[in-house]
């Protein structure tokens, strides 16, 4: 086997390489199923320094650097495919697509035309009319639109240029121009539409966050207050992003009774499904009311790289207003790249914010035919069931508080104590910074506005009920030890009893 050298010079990569980065590959893998494997080796970033030889000189390296620096950045990256990692919205991937995305790096190509990118156009086109046939955007009456972008927080973007777009098309060429305009969303919506309310050039204070209720979903007699309140002023409301799924919670907005708002007031309703979006998949009546009215948006963002375990990223923009995407991005002087050929309207790079764009689509495609819908189905009733076993323990043990019923796979709760002498919100913040430190547990945390620490694990597809109960003994032993190293070291026999009786 040959490997081309992408740099026309002497050095050359030895092709017995490519096994021995395999093999690596296949022990990395392996590691992550002993017991024996720690999530993350952590070093702090002067430590992490000393460990890696960061500097690139002028003379290069050599092969046996290459399987040196390879290794090492495996042995001091977080182990996201590990059982102990419940950190992020991802974890775990699966092999199909894992692969999809070496192939895809293989064939390296820009999805930007059908002649440059045939394959991976028409299985983009397919993923996206399967997701918007089941949000309810794709009808016998109605062709839906879509593109995969960079991520949900782009994919939010790209809810309020449309949004932006369908209010005042004009704002395309002239800009906003001193137009006030307004969008809404919940306080507990992801902060990605704050900082594209920057990028579409209205300002961070021109959102406005409605707060939400106990179960992080949106008030909705709130947002209609705060959108006649906006109307009063002289503003253009334009936009209600709702959430399916909110980050910390992972709560469901009422789509339903926001879309009647959204369609009293024209206004274009987005649905962040970055996180929730894959609950499409489960065939569960009663789960699925979670979703119910997400037909009636305007536009919807869909994350496969979250739950539907696909490599970053896998993201997905969908439209229920086909054409629209193209007449609010297309702009003139790209004739070197879009040529009026008999397939261009198969060309998705007119539509896109991006000139080269990655292909994202291949690795969701292969995963997703694999499992087919019943296979994801099967893997999220299984995350429902280690859910239930979580909140069932929580609820049981007076070690814990649970904050909020969850309704999807976050699991928020916190370690309490009936001792008010000792500081709780401190005392969450250490278990956690222990855990991670000593490399056996990555799991997040959150805060609320008056300052509760609190627990946010993410229930992940590899991690079974035991290894949960091992999770929740561990925040319990560690508590102890906090508890008599720093608050109670004379009263150590009696705290247990003191936690057991609340
Ligand atoms: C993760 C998330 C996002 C951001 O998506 P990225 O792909 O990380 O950019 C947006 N909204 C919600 C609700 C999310 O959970």
């Amino acid at each position: 086997m040959i490997f081309n050298n992408h740099l026309p010079i002497t050095k050359q990569v030895d092709k017995r390489i490519l096994r021995r980065i395999f093999r690596m590959v296949g022990r990395y893998l392996n590691q992550n199923n002993s017991p024996d494997t720690l999530v993350l080796n952590y070093l702090d970033p002067d430590e992490m320094r000393k460990k890696i030889d960061l500097k690139i000189n002028n003379e290069g390296m050599d092969n046996e650097w290459l399987i040196k620096a390879l290794r090492k950045y495996l042995k001091y990256s977080v182990r996201t495919t590990h059982r102990n990692f419940s950190n992020q919205l991802f974890s775990a991937f699966n092999f199909p697509s894992f692969v999809g995305e070496i192939i895809a790096t293989l064939t390296n190509t820009t999805m930007a035309t059908y002649e440059a990118a045939p394959v991976a156009t028409l299985i983009e086109q397919e993923l996206i009319d399967k997701m918007n046939h089941l949000i309810g955007f794709k009808t016998a009456d109605n062709t839906a639109d879509g593109i995969m972008v960079p991520g949900g927080s782009y994919a939010n973007l790209m809810g309020l240029i449309c949004a932006r777009y369908q209010a005042m098309p004009e704002t395309k060429d002239k800009g906003i121009n001193g137009i006030r305009f307004r969008a809404f969303v919940s306080d507990q919506a992801h902060y990605s539409f704050k900082k594209m309310m920057n990028v579409i050039g209205m300002g961070t204070e021109s959102l406005t966050e409605i707060p939400a209720n106990e179960k992080g979903c949106m008030k909705t007699d709130l947002l209609e207050k705060a959108i006649e309140q906006s109307l009063k002023k002289g503003e253009t409301p334009f936009f209600i992003g709702a959430t399916a799924g909110t980050t910390v919670y992972g709560s469901f907005d009422p789509f339903r009774e926001i879309a009647a708002i959204a369609k009293k007031y024209n206004l274009w309703l987005h649905i962040d499904g970055a996180w929730g979006g894959t609950l499409l998949l489960y065939k569960n009546k009663k789960k699925q009311k979670l979703l119910d009215g997400i037909e009636l948006a305007d536009s919807f963002t869909w994350d496969a790289h979250k739950m539907m375990g696909v490599p970053l990223y896998a993201s997905f923009f969908l439209s229920k207003h086909d054409g629209l995407m193209l007449k609010c991005n297309a702009v003139q002087g790209a004739d070197y790249l879009f040529h009026s050929t008999e397939n261009t309207t198969l060309d998705t790079g007119p539509k896109s914010l991006q000139c080269g764009r990655h292909v994202d689509a291949l690795k969701v495609w292969l995963a997703w035919k694999f499992y087919g819908d019943q296979g994801y189905s099967d893997m999220i009733n299984d995350l429902y069931s280690k859910v239930n076993y979580l909140k069932k323990t929580i609820t049981k043990n007076p070690w814990f508080e649970l904050m909020t019923d969850p309704q999807y796979f976050n699991v928020c709760f916190r370690i309490v104590h009936p001792r008010s002498s000792i500081d709780m919100n401190d005392m969450n913040m250490e278990i956690r910074d222990r855990l991670l430190h000593s490399g056996s547990y990555f799991t997040n945390y959150s805060v609320l506005q008056n300052g509760t620490v609190f627990f946010r694990l993410i229930v992940n597809p590899t991690s079974t009920k035991s290894d949960y109960r091992d999770f929740l003994n561990k925040l319990i032993s560690t508590t102890e030890s906090i508890l008599k190293e720093k608050y109670l070291p004379d009263h150590s026999a009696h705290i247990f009893e003191t936690a057991e009786d609340k």
